[in-house]
C-alpha cells in the first residue's frame, strides 16, 4: 500500500487564492487589534481581558495557518520552488503578525500583582488562569520593552552567529572512513554495523574529524555559556537552568529528584552492557559496541502489515485510541511514502485543536521504521484526545509531549513479543527498547549533568578544551562504571552534539518524558484496563495544566523518587526478560 497524504483540507496548493486572502485578512486582524488594545490591557475589567485573549488566540491561529501549509508542502517535497517561496512569503506575514501583537504579552506582564490576583479570581478568566499563570511566571525576569528589543536585536549577532558557526562548520565536515566520504550522519550510522573494527575506526575518525576544530567547538561552548551568564544576571535570574524549568512547566525540585534518581539506577544500564557483552562474545564492551546488531536485522516489513500491526495494538488498549489512529489513514493526514526530495526524519506537526494534525515519515520497512510510525501515530492520537481545549491550552510541555508517542511504541513492542515465538527476534526487540531507553534516559542524564557542570564552571572564567573533555568524560565513566571502555577519543565527545548549542539544558525533558511513560506503562500493567480511562484523561487535558497537577490528579506525587522508581521496575522486568530469552 502507498500512503500519501491530502492536504486539500488546509489549501488547494501554492497559489491557491485563498492563501493571499487569509494572509490579508490575518494583517487587517491584526492591526485592529493593536488599534483596539495597545496600550489598555492594564484597563480591561476580567470579562474584556477574556475576549481580548480569545482574539489573540483566533488571531494567532489564523496567522500561522498560511505558514503551516507552506511547511508541509515542502516537507513532502524540499526540492519544490514554489513550496519554498511560499515557506518565505508566510514567515514574513506571520512574523508582522507576531510583531504587531507582541505587546500584548508584555502589557500583561506589566500589571502589578495585586490588581492581576483580583483580575485571575473573577470567573470570566477561569479557562485562561492557566494561560495567563505561564505568561505572568516571567513577570520577575522581564526587562523593558525597549530592553527587551535590543537583546532580540544583538542576539542575531551574538548567540544566532556562535549558533550559525557551529551549523555550518559542523556541516560541512567529511569524514574519510576506508577510501569513502562520508557525512556525519553517514560515519555515525557506521555504529551499527556488525564489524567492531569498522565501528571503532569510523567513530575515531568522526571524533577526530571534530578534535581538529576543538578550537572553534570551545569558542562557541565558551560565549554561548558566558552570554546565557550575563542574560541571567541582567534578567535576576538566580539559576541557568530555571529558564528551561519554566518552559517545561516543573519545578527545580522535580528535576533534582528525577535526575538523582535516575543516577541511583546508573547499575540497571551496565547489568544490561554486560549482557550485551556476553550476547556478542566479548569480555567487555566498548562505547563503540553499544549499538552493535546482535543479530541479522528481520525481514522488512510492507507498510500495509506494519499499518495493521499498530493498529492492532492501538486498538487492543482501547477501542477509542485505535479508531483515532485509523483516521489518518482513513482520512489521508499520513504521508509515509518514500520520494526523493522529501525531508529527512519524520514528525506530527499540529496546527489547532480545531484542525487535525499531519504526519510524515518514510516508511522503508525495517523494525525502526514500524517504531517510527506507531510513535508519531501516537502524537496524533494525543493531539486528536486534546481537541478540546483552547488553542493556548492545545499543546502540552516538552515534558508531557512524549506521552502519548512512547506509550504507543511500547504497545507495539508489547504486541511484536506476545507474537513471536523466535528466540533471536525476541531477543532483538528486547535489545532495542532496552537500548532506546538507555539512550533516552541514562544517557540523556549524563548530557544534562555535563552541561549543568560545564555552566557551573564558566561562572569562574573560560572552560578550556580540556577541562570540557574532563567534565565530559566523567560523568560518563559515572554510566559506564567497569562495564564499558570510553575508546580515547570519546574526550572529543561532547563537541558535536547540536543541543548544547541549540537548546539549552533540552536533554533532561527527554528522561523526563520516557521516564513518566514507563510508570504510566507500569500502572496499566498492574491496573488492566480500569487504567485506561485515567490516561486518556491525562492526554485529554494537553497542555491545559502543569505536568504535576495532571499527573496529580492520576495519584501521582512527582516530585517524590518513589514515583519515578516505578518506571524503572519497568526496565528492570524488560532485562530479566532478556536474560530468560
Ligand atoms: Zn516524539
Amino acid at each position: 500500500m502507498s500512503a500519501t497524504w491530502d492536504l486539500s483540507s488546509l489549501f488547494h496548493g501554492p497559489d491557491d487564492a485563498r492563501l493571499d486572502a487569509e494572509i490579508e485578512a490575518a494583517n487587517r486582524a491584526a492591526a485592529t487589534f493593536l488599534e483596539t488594545y495597545r496600550g489598555r490591557v492594564g484597563a480591561l475589567d476580567a470579562a474584556a481581558l477574556a475576549a481580548a485573549i480569545t482574539s489573540y488566540e483566533d488571531l494567532d491561529e489564523a496567522a500561522r495557518r498560511p505558514g503551516f501549509y507552506a511547511y508541509l508542502l515542502f516537507s513532502a517535497d524540499t526540492q519544490d520552488d514554489a513550496a519554498r517561496r511560499l515557506v518565505d512569503r508566510t514567515r514574513e506575514a506571520a512574523l508582522g503578525v507576531a510583531n504587531a501583537v507582541a505587546f500584548f504579552e508584555i502589557e500583561l506582564k506589566a500589571i502589578a500583582d495585586d490588581a492581576f490576583a483580583r483580575l485571575v479570581a473573577d470567573d470570566a478568566l477561569a479557562e485562561r488562569r492557566h494561560w495567563l499563570g505561564l505568561v505572568r511566571r516571567r513577570r520577575p525576569y522581564t526587562l523593558s520593552e525597549p530592553e527587551e528589543r535590543v537583546v532580540n536585536r544583538k542576539n542575531l549577532t551574538g548567540r544566532g552567529a556562535l549558533v550559525q558557526l557551529f551549523d555550518e562548520l559542523s556541516g560541512s565536515l567529511r569524514f574519510r572512513v576506508d577510501d569513502r566520504d562520508l557525512t556525519g550522519e553517514e560515519a555515525l550510522a557506521l555504529l551499527y554495523e556488525p564489524d567492531r573494527e569498522l565501528r571503532e575506526r569510523a567513530f575515531t575518525t568522526f571524533l577526530d574529524g571534530y578534535a581538529t576544530h576543538g578550537i572553534v567547538w570551545t569558542a562557541v561552548l565558551n560565549g554561548l555559556m558566558q552570554d546565557h551568564r550575563l542574560e541571567c544576571e541582567l534578567r535576576h535570574v538566580p539559576d541557568p537552568v530555571l529558564p528551561t524549568h519554566l518552559d517545561n512547566e516543573v519545578r527545580p525540585e522535580t528535576v533534582d529528584a528525577m535526575m538523582a534518581e535516575t543516577e541511583r539506577h546508573y547499575h540497571l544500564a551496565q547489568r544490561y552492557f554486560r549482557l550485551k557483552a556476553t550476547m556478542l562474545g566479548l569480555p567487555q564492551l566498548k562505547n563503540t559496541d553499544l549499538y552493535a546488531p546482535i543479530a541479522e536485522p528481520p525481514a522488512r516489513m510492507g507498510l500495509d502489515q506494519a499499518r495493521m500491526l499498530v493498529l492492532d495494538a492501538f486498538y487492543g488498549f482501547d477501542a477509542g485510541f485505535g479508531a483515532l489512529a485509523q483516521d489518518f489513514f482513513d482520512q489521508r493526514w499520513i504521508d509515509a511514502d518514500v520520494r526523493p526530495g522529501k525531508r529527512l526524519g519524520a514528525f506530527c506537526a499540529s496546527m489547532s485543536p480545531r484542525t487535525n494534525p499531519w504526519v510524515l515519515l518514510s516508511y522503508t520497512g525495517t523494525s525502526r521504521d514500524v517504531a517510527t510510525l506507531a510513535h508519531e501515530l501516537g502524537h496524533g492520537v494525543h493531539d486528536r484526545l486534546a481537541s478540546g481545549r483552547r488553542p493556548l491550552d492545545h499543546l502540552p510541555p516538552l515534558t508531557l509531549a512524549e506521552t502519548a508517542s512512547v506509550f504507543g511504541e511500547m504497545l507495539l513492542t508489547r504486541a511484536l513479543l506476545d507474537r513471536e515465538p523466535r528466540r533471536d527476534v525476541r531477543r532483538a526487540l528486547l535489545c532495542a527498547k532496552i537500548e532506546d531507553t538507555i539512550a533516552t534516559v541514562f544517557r540523556q542524564n549524563v548530557l544534562t549533568r555535563f552541561e549543568m557542570a560545564a555552566h557551573a564552571r564558566r561562572a569562574s572564567g573560560p572552560v578550556t578544551t580540556g577541562e570540557l573533555g574532563e567534565l565530559w568524560w566523567s560523568e560518563n565513566a559515572k554510566l559506564y562504571g567497569g562495564a564499558v571502555q570510553m575508546i580515547p577519543a570519546y574526550r572529543w565527545g561532547w563537541s558535536y552534539i547540536p543541543h548544547f548549542v541549540h537548546s539549552r539544558f533540552y536533554c533532561y525533558a527527554y528522561v523526563f518524558g520516557e521516564l513518566l511513560v514507563l510508570t504510566l506503562y507500569r500502572r496499566y500493567q498492574e491496573e488492566g484496563p480500569a487504567f485506561v480511562p485515567a490516561y486518556l484523561e491525562l492526554l485529554r487535558a494537553g497542555g491545559s495544566e502543569a505536568p504535576d497537577v495532571l499527573l496529580g490528579r492520576l495519584g501521582f506525587a512527582i516530585d517524590d523518587a518513589r514515583f519515578w522508581d516505578r518506571g524503572f521496575a519497568v526496565l528492570t522486568d524488560l532485562l530479566g526478560e532478556l536474560e530468560a530469552t
